[in-house]
């Protein structure tokens, strides 16, 4: 979300005659774009900001703006007390930057984190930034209503708002004309998009099956989804269109109905197994990730091994795993105690790494052998020699160079495999379905 943020800034800045820079060194003006959800984070913030403070010293006239969820909570500390800023601008205010940029010229710091009930950002075209001009993020709402009791977003990110559907596919298809062959549409929840045209109900279901049928050369994916809303409808659409692919985030944040309960997930360990049974049924080959947190309040040795023997029934193909850490302005820090000692969350943190590690290994050792339609993306990292790109399942793909073009399509035999990348050899190019 943030990055499409970042790029929705540089659309309206872009608009009033700025341009991006790479190099840091040439910048007038610095956004750090901030998110409040992983631990950390303000502490890096500030350093960051440290270090712009003394960029600036070397360069009098530099502005330096803070965007994005810590707006609200850090503006007094780090614009009033440390002045390290000079803009701060919350999620919802970004369209107001070129005014909070003239106020800066004129002698003044430039402060707006009001938060909307409408601002989608729906008739902006984000500029690309970091592009590489095949896979491009795009967002379809804002805000979320869901309230999970550790999580900051609803303080910071306002109430769930949709963006208008004909602005989304007009996006998809003028990314599509540019050469781009994936998107991503990104969401806090992206199951409950929900869009009114007319007589119309757009569901996210509508949404998916409008964009797929763009062009089957495109292909879609969609982060995040919850839970408690991914219904049968949205998954039998899935699985009848060949380029929406074939992977799905579901962050599970915890196998024990008792601590799910306290996190105000909204679904038990059962609810989510069930919704994982359906995914297998009706998509059979889909991949699955998720988010777990471990060590949240209260949080029990039972618990810990029912998140355990989850991960391990399901057989994750990917996990992004955190130890708990408590984030003012959410319920949890008003009304639960963050008491499970640091070392037992550390403890908990390393079998639930060490059993994904596995599972990602196990995953990838399926895929050995057999054939994978890979989008192609770009050189590898390691090897000019090499194409890197990803299956429908979102793994990582490396392969030998022959004729092929990023952006273009190739079947890849898997010869070997880590727990991170699939490695094998191009079979032939072609175009899709
Ligand atoms: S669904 Fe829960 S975790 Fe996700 S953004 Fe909303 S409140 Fe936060």
């Amino acid at each position: 979300m943030n990055f499409s943020d970042s790029e929705i800034v540089a659309s309206i800045l872009t608009d009033r005659g700025y341009t991006a820079t790479e190099e840091i060194q040439q910048a007038d003006i610095i956004f750090l774009n901030t998110c409040s959800i992983r631990d950390n984070a303000e502490q890096r913030v500030k350093k960051r900001l440290q270090y712009f403070q003394a960029m600036k010293k070397k360069k009098p006239g530099l502005m330096i703006g803070l965007l994005g969820c810590m707006a609200d909570r850090l503006k007094t500390v780090l614009l009033e007390e440390e002045q390290l800023l000079d803009v701060v601008a919350g999620p919802d205010a970004y369209r107001d930057l070129p005014r909070l940029l003239e106020e800066v010229e004129s002698g003044q710091r430039g402060v707006n984190i009001l938060l909307s009930m409408e601002e989608t950002y729906a008739d902006i075209t984000p500029v690309r930034l970091e592009t590489n001009g095949v896979s491009a993020f795009i967002s379809i709402m804002r805000g979320c209503e869901n309230y999970c009791s550790y999580c900051v977003v609803p303080s910071t990110r306002g109430k769930e708002r949709s963006r208008d559907a004909s602005s989304i596919i007009r996006e998809s298809m003028d990314l599509f004309d540019q050469g781009f062959r994936e998107i991503t549409l990104l969401g806090q929840n992206v199951n409950s998009y929900s869009w009114k045209d007319g007589d119309e109900e757009i569901t996210f279901a509508r949404l998916l099956e409008k964009i797929a049928g763009i062009n089957p050369l495109l292909r879609i994916r969609f982060a995040t989804s919850h839970p408690k809303d991914i219904s049968n409808d949205l998954l039998e659409t899935i699985a009848s269109h060949p380029n929406i692919c074939r992977a799905i985030h579901l962050p599970v944040q915890s196998g024990s109905s008792r601590v799910l309960d306290r996190m105000n997930r909204k679904y038990t360990r059962e609810k989510y197994m069930e919704r994982v049974a359906a995914i297998r049924r009706i998509i059979p080959g889909c991949a699955i990730s998720t988010d777990v947190i471990t060590g949240f309040c209260d949080e029990r040795e039972e618990d810990h091994q029912e998140t355990l023997s989850l991960m391990e029934w399901v057989k994750f193909d990917y996990a992004f795993m955190f130890k708990y850490s408590e984030r003012p302005m959410t319920l949890a820090a008003d009304t639960l105690q963050d008491n499970v000692p640091e070392s037992v969350k550390e403890r908990r943190l390393t079998e639930i790494i060490d059993l994904q590690q596995r599972l990602s290994y196990e995953s990838n050792q399926r895929d050995l052998h057999t054939v994978h339609e890979v989008l192609i993306e770009g050189d590898s990292k390691r090897s000019g020699d090499h194409f890197m790109g990803r299956n429908s399942q979102n793994k990582v793909v490396i392969f030998p160079k022959n004729n092929e073009k990023p952006g273009s399509y190739t079947n890849v035999k898997i010869q070997s495999f880590t727990s991170a990348t699939l490695m094998g050899d191009a079979t032939k190019t072609h175009l899709f379905v």
